[in-house]
């Protein structure tokens, strides 16, 4: 039998077949995974073949190759990463003006996370609502103007009105997506929304349990009722590119790219260099100072060289 795994405890996988049932596994033996040394082996997202007897549930025999996959690196530093999630078709990235406010830095770093994996990226604007004031309401027009701008689909919503959420119908159809944001942005209450089916929690999420233990949280995925599935990642702020380098960063900025070859040198930073075409195009206006000044806080982050990046 096949399906695909919808969430992991770590030793239990819950798969759904391909006919929509939902079966318990676990796994055969001991899998590897060429490359990258993981502490799960099979992750969330993944398509397995399994085998099913009543009295031992079922056991993953085989995992199809994976067209990508995001990953953490443990929070020690040693070699060993966690696969968040895999067979990804774009990553929704759900952010809020207000309440709580979204900064470009963080909506920057995971758009070049999504563009280092080479995943496609679409950025939601929540709570629409509470942007009545002419300063919230002028704030959430740069954005969507900076973002459709630079080639991602951006969105203005509001989960609580239901406000422009038929796009989002259309964008999360028959497509696998990460859901992303800061906790607190609506992400919980605007699946909700789309699918009442889902009856997901809503409301502060604490990170705690009762005894003020940092409880482990992971990656689960949610099949929509209009076909496609919502990977939810809750509690995990961070998500780690492996071989990521300094000289990459550039690479992906979209507007970066497409002036980079004409920097008068090949090596060009875009920081100090004479002839730099991105300088230029920041002094005209062309580029952002928001994606600017973004860009150089990633370059500086001490943790890029350690393989890491920390929204
Ligand atoms: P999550 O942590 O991202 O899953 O956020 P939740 O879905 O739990 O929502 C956090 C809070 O924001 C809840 O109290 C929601 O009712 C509220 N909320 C969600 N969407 C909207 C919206 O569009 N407008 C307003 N005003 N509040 C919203
Ligand atoms: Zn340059």
């Amino acid at each position: 039998m096949k399906g695909v795994v919808v969430k992991s405890t770590g030793s239990w996988y819950h798969v759904r077949t391909d006919e929509g049932k939902f079966v318990e596994c676990k796994l055969k033996g001991q899998f590897r995974i060429h490359g990258i040394k993981t502490t799960n082996p099979v992750a969330v997202g993944d398509r397995v073949h399994f085998d099913f007897d009543e009295k031992t549930g079922g056991v993953i025999t085989q995992i199809d190759e994976r067209k990508n996959y995001i990953i953490r690196k443990s929070i020690n530093l040693s070699k060993q990463a966690h696969i968040i999630a895999s067979n990804i078709d774009q990553l929704v990235i759900v952010s809020s003006i207000v309440k709580p406010r979204t900064t470009p830095g963080f909506i920057d770093r995971l758009l070049v996370t999504a563009e280092a994996y080479h995943i496609p990226a679409i950025i939601l604007f929540n709570k629409i609502d509470l942007c009545e004031a002419e300063k919230a309401n002028d704030r959430l027009h740069e954005l969507l103007d900076l973002y459709n701008g630079l080639g991602y689909q951006s969105f203005p919503i509001s989960a609580l009105y239901q406000t422009g959420l038929e796009q989002v119908v259309d964008l999360l159809k028959d497509k696998t997506s990460l859901l992303s944001g800061h906790s607190g942005v609506g992400k919980s209450a605007l699946l909700n929304a789309v699918d009442p089916n889902l009856r997901l929690k809503t409301g502060a999420v604490s990170e705690y349990n009762e005894k003020g233990k940092h409880t482990t949280t992971f990656a689960e995925m949610h099949p929509l009722s209009f076909g496609g599935f919502v990977i939810d990642t809750p509690g995990i702020k961070e998500f780690g590119l492996v071989h990521f380098e300094k000289q990459e960063v550039h690479e992906r900025f979209p507007e970066f790219r497409a002036l980079m070859h004409q920097c008068r040198f090949g090596n060009c930073t875009h920081v100090h260099e004479p002839g730099c075409a991105v300088l230029k195009a920041l002094e005209n206006g062309e580029i952002s100072a928001t994606r600017y000044r973004n860009y150089l806080s990633i370059l500086n982050d001490e943790n890029l060289d350690a393989e890491r990046i920390t929204n």
